[in-house]
Formats: structure tokens, sequence, C-alpha cells
């Protein structure tokens, strides 16, 4: 473990060593500059390693879903070096009525004309794929084999541990920075310990820690919080689903389907007081290699000032709701639940992530949302360039 040293002064200090923290180290570091990474807590225990480890450009629009397939050649190119825990399975969405069967038939043909493969598959087939898949809920299901998988208690500590063995990252745990200065066209980062460490710039990925740095910029910004509520089942003894399983709710949620023809007039028909709106849940499968499913989520907001009122319970009638609707999906060997927590993360009302810059040398880059596993490498990669030009107010 590094231990920081009044003298060190690097090219960049990054603070959070959440997902995008660390693709900002790493591109940084591609670039051959010294680089410093900061975390907090012990390890890394954010948003990163509290999701699905779903990586879906397929999910996303247009922007993102560019972000997103860089993203998985990144992914890939990082595996053949080292595990980051990635399976490439493939995502599957499946449709549980016309509508739904509409929306990914429409979809299918946008990703057509963008050349990103994606196949459209039959009842049968689906049912033959993911055994336990519900006779009477699968109608069809659309098909994306490059999409992958990760282990999200795993990826991002390993990609630290690759970052500081092979390419010289500088990372120190257990250290909260509460406070960076310019000085004398320096910038001083500040932990609660009192050490402090230079550099010339200096980025912030503090996800959705909105108290430690710059409280103001945050309470004053459109910055929303997002509690997300998963369960986790026990190893299913012989079953086996693979890849990312996305279902009904999912495809009248998801980003990419907004840009269906279709989609406005599906969801206008929509009961709009409905439970599963009001908690934004739609069911998501994810079965870990030991054979345990993830099942999730739900989302309940809150404003970035206002972030404790979405206190620190599990709300138990959502995860018996989630389980009666996953009950409707998938026939498990068991559904005898393992564990179960929630998540957090942050995004904008109003724009895609949060970026902000103070004095041309302190980038605050957070507020990525639902799409940091899938859009981070990518995105970070496009941001370590604006800062390297000093442009980071430029929209990708
Ligand atoms: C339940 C759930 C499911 C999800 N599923 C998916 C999915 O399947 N696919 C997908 O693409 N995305 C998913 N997401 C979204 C994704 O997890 C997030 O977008 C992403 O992890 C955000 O990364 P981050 O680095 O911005 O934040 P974080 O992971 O929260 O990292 C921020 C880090 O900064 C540190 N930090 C903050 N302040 C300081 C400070 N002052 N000093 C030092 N360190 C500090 C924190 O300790 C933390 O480690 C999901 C999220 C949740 C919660």
């Amino acid at each position: 473990m590094q231990q920081p040293t009044h003298t060190q002064h690097y090219d960049l200090i990054i603070i959070g060593a959440g997902i995008l923290g660390t693709f900002h180290a790493y591109h940084a570091l591609n670039q051959g500059l010294s680089v410093a990474l900061i975390e907090k807590n012990k390890a890394p225990r954010g948003a990163s390693t509290q999701n699905f480890g779903q990586v879906v450009p397929s999910g996303m629009n247009l922007k993102w879903q560019t972000l997103g397939r860089t993203s998985l050649e990144i992914y890939k190119s990082l595996q053949g070096k080292v595990d980051i825990s990635l399976r490439n399975n493939g995502s599957v969405y499946i449709a549980s009525n016309d509508e739904e069967l509409q929306l990914i038939e429409e979809l299918a043909a946008i990703n057509k004309s963008n050349g990103y493969t994606s196949e459209l598959l039959t009842k049968d087939v689906c049912l033959e794929r993911w055994p336990g898949l519900k006779h009477a809920y699968c109608k069809a299901g659309l098909f994306f084999p490059e999409e992958i998988t990760l282990n999200a208690r795993l990826a991002v500590h390993r990609i630290l541990g690759y970052l500081q063995e092979q390419m010289g990252l500088h990372y120190f745990s257990n250290r909260m920075i509460i406070d960076v200065e310019i000085n004398a066209n320096a910038c001083k980062v500040v932990d609660t310990l009192g050490n402090k460490i230079y550099s010339d710039q200096v980025i912030i990925c503090n996800g959705s820690d909105f108290k430690a740095l710059f409280p103001n910029i945050f309470w004053e910004s459109d910055l929303e919080v997002t509690k997300l509520q998963m369960l986790q089942t026990n190893p299913q003894p012989t079953q086996r689903i693979p890849g990312n399983i996305l279902t009904g709710n999912t495809i009248r949620r998801y980003e990419s389907f907004t840009e269906c023809p279709s989609y406005a007039g599906i969801k206008a028909k929509e009961d709009k007081n409905s439970y599963a709106r009001k908690y934004g849940i739609h069911i998501l499968f994810k079965q870990k290699p030991d054979g345990a499913v993830i099942i999730g989520d739900s989302h309940e907001y809150a404003d970035a000032k206002d972030q404790d009122d979405l206190g620190y319970d599990l709300n138990n009638q959502i995860n018996r709701y989630m389980m009666d609707e996953a009950m409707k999906i998938f026939e498990l060997q068991t559904f005898k639940i393992d564990q179960a927590w929630y998540g957090m993360y942050s995004q904008c009302k109003t724009q895609d992530i949060f970026q902000y810059t103070i004095e041309e040398k302190i980038h605050i880059v957070t507020g990525i949302g639902g799409k940091g596993m899938t859009g981070s490498p990518a995105f970070a990669k496009h941001s370590i360039q604006q800062i390297l030009q000093k442009e980071v107010r430029t929209v990708i």
C-alpha cells in the first residue's frame, strides 16, 4: 500500500476509486501521466460494487450506445491481460406481449442501421436457451451477442490491482479527501489525517458523496441520488441462465427503446399509478458463476441535498413485489433469498453526466447514473482527452 509523502507531486490526482475514477486513472496512465488515485474507504464500496455488472450498450441512447460499445472493447482487452471477471454471454430482452414485441422488432431495425449486432429470437429459442423461462410470459426475445457481464464485487478491485501492478498507479485507500485548493499553480489535496499531496490537475469522481468536497456546487446543481433495491438467491443447483436477462418493463424503460417509433404511443397507454411505475421497478436477472441469481431492481429518488431522506432501510414491500414479478417470469430451482441490499448512484435531471471545472485545474466528473458500468471506460477516455486539452466543458 502506498503512503503519501508531503513532497509528492503528480501530473494528476483522482479522488474516488469507483469505476469512473478507476477508468480516468487507466486512460491517464495510458497517456504517460503520473497518477495518484485516492479512495476514502478501505476499498471502493459505492455503486461500482453494488450493481448488476451488466454491460449493456443495447439499453442506451445512441450517444451512450456508441460509448458502451467502445467500453466493451476496453473491458475485453483488459480481460486479455488480467481476469476482471468478464463473461461474454450476451444480453437478451424478453418481450411478454405484443407491444413489447413491437418495440424489440423496432429496436432490431434501428440496430441494423447502426451496425450493432442483434438477433430476434422466437419464443421456442428463448425457452430453450434460458431454461426456466415461463411459457406464459415469453413472447419472443432480442439478443445482443457481444455484451458481457462482470462480477461487480470483483471487477473494480481487480482493475485497480492491475493498474497498480502493471501500469504504475499510486493508489491510496482509507484517505477521505476533505480539501482541494489551487496554490501557486499547483493543486493541493488534503485528507482527514492532514496528509497533503500535490498535482497539476485534480479530477473528482465522488459518485454520490456530496458532503466532503464542494457541497454547495452539488446542492445547487440538478444532481439527484437514486436508491435501488437488489436481491440474490441461493445458488441454483443445476439451472443455468446465461448472460444479462432483461424483461418486459425494461423494454418499457430503457433509453434505447425511446427511439422506437411506437414507444410514445405504447407508454401513453400505461397505468401511471401502478406500483411498478411508482417505484421504478423492472425485473432483471443475472446469474453468478456459483449459480446464485441476482434479481432487481427498484428506483427511488432524492435531490443531492436531501439524499439522507432515502433512508437506510430496505423496503420489504418492494422486495416482495420484485419476487412476485420475478416468479411470473422464471421458474428458478430456488427462490430462497441469500442476500438483499440497496445501492445508490447519482445522476442529473437534465444532462447525461455532471461535469464542472474550477479554475481549469479541478474537474468534477460524476452523475453518470445507471449506465456507469457500461459507459465509464469509454467516457473516461474522452474526459481525459478533454481535460488534457483543457476543454472539459465541451460536451462530447
Ligand atoms: C444497484 C445498482 C445496479 C446497477 N446496475 C448497473 C448495471 O448493471 N450496468 C451499468 O452499466 N450500471 C449499473 N449501475 C450504475 C453503476 O453502478 C454506476 O453508474 C457507477 O458505479 C458509478 O460509478 P462512480 O465511480 O461514479 O461512483 P461510485 O462507485 O459511487 O464511486 C465513487 C467513489 O468515490 C469515493 N469518494 C467519494 N468522495 C470521496 C472523497 N472525498 N475522498 C475519497 N474518496 C471519495 C467513494 O468512496 C466511492 O468509492 C447500477 C447501480 C446500482 C446502485
